[in-house]
């Protein structure tokens, strides 16, 4: 038998072995239809189906009522909402204030740039991201600002997202949607790239509430249009089917384990394990401050670079994949989204203790 990989990838990442199982039947054998998903019509009844259940259990998950808000899935990364976000808010003449606290921030900031003003709240550039800037005011002019929830590559996550009446409000949850409980109320616009917690890559989500748009006077190409595609129920064009029946899977895998407040819970225990073998083992340094931790994308390096070698063998021998740190911040990351077991965490915090001790013997030898 192959043996159990612990997959700590950053995205596309683990998603539950029983989701991979159904993703697989259904690719030979469509709800018995005796045709595959990935050969039917999007406007088929079997899809309309899984497409609307898929809205439904979205909102359902964040308690969000659907007479409020409306649930896209699109295609184009969240990399696509960074411009259709603008394009879509940002008024003539208009301006857009951001949280900068990293690249995923760096990126959707350029591309609002194409659209209008792009006032920058705060940043913790000079700082290689290490924190969350916290003091900063929010000038009444914006259109909206932008926050990102959950900073993948750095390992920082924000807890507050201060707001302002008459300034909308949009968040990139692409690394923690669905991962802990919150007001996700508080936002008018949410967007995700699926390949976290919510399925495979290929698909996006927005979260949308109703009432905010269509109030530039800006023309939108249909397809970056949220209107236009709110109306179409994402059928504007043909929709990436399968990402979004693998979502809807997942989703609904979330749903019956409890949902956000169940997973929240694992999320926690397994990071706060993590983070206390960070700080203990002395081999080892935590890359983010401690009050901004993330508890989806845990970041760290060897204080010793000799030591790379060593741990990353230890890593191959105990079967744990993903876990090498994204090249902008070097070192190790390890990305514990909700899928991943409790017991792959303590593998990894094991093979940690297996290089200190092999350290310790080099010392006595
Ligand atoms: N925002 C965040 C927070 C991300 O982690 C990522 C990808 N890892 C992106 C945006 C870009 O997503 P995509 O590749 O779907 O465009």
């Amino acid at each position: 038998m192959e043996p159990f990989v612990h997959n700590f990838s950053a995205g596309p990442c683990i998603l539950p072995q029983e989701v991979f199982k159904q993703a697989s039947q259904a690719v030979l054998n469509f709800n018995n239809l005796g045709l595959s998903i990935l050969e039917i019509s999007h406007r088929s009844e079997d899809f309309v189906q899984v497409i609307e259940n898929a809205r439904a259990l979205a909102l359902d998950l964040l308690e969000l009522s659907s007479e409020d808000y409306a649930v896209l899935f699109l295609q184009g990364g969240a990399s696509m909402q960074f411009l259709m976000t603008a394009q879509n808010f940002m008024t003539k003449g208009g301006k857009a204030g951001f949280l900068e606290t990293g690249t995923w921030a760096e990126k959707a900031i350029k591309e609002a740039k194409l659209f209008g003003e792009v006032y920058v709240l705060e940043s913790s550039a000079k700082e290689s991201y290490t924190y969350i800037p916290k003091s900063y005011d929010i000038p009444e002019d914006l259109d909206y600002i932008h926050y990102t929830s959950n900073n993948t590559i750095y390992g920082t996550q924000m807890n507050h997202f201060p707001g302002r009446e008459g300034v909308l409000k949009i968040c990139d949850m692409s690394s923690d949607i669905y991962s802990r409980t919150m007001d996700y109320s508080q936002f008018d616009l949410i967007y995700a790239g699926a390949q976290k917690n919510i399925g495979p890559a290929g698909a996006t989500m927005v979260v949308i509430k109703k009432d905010c748009i269509g109030n530039t006077e800006r023309q939108i190409p249909s397809m970056l249009n949220y209107a236009l595609l709110i109306e179409k129920e994402s059928m504007f064009n043909t929709p990436p089917v399968f990402p979004i029946y693998v979502s809807y899977l997942n989703l609904l895998w979330l749903k019956n384990n409890g949902g956000i407040k169940q997973v929240e819970k694992q999320n926690i225990e397994k990071a706060t394990r993590l983070y206390k073998e960070i700080d203990r083992n002395p081999l080892f340094i935590g890359h983010a401050n401690v009050e901004d931790r993330s508890f989806m994308n845990i970041t760290f390096r060897l204080v010793d670079e000799q030591r790379i070698k060593p741990f990353d063998e230890l890593c191959i021998a105990n079967h744990i994949n993903g876990v090498k740190g994204h090249r902008s911040v070097g070192g190790y990351r390890a990305s514990l989204y909700n899928a991943l077991k409790l017991e792959s965490v303590d593998v990894l915090i094991s093979t940690m203790q297996e290089l200190e001790k092999q350290n310790n013997a080099n010392h006595i030898s």
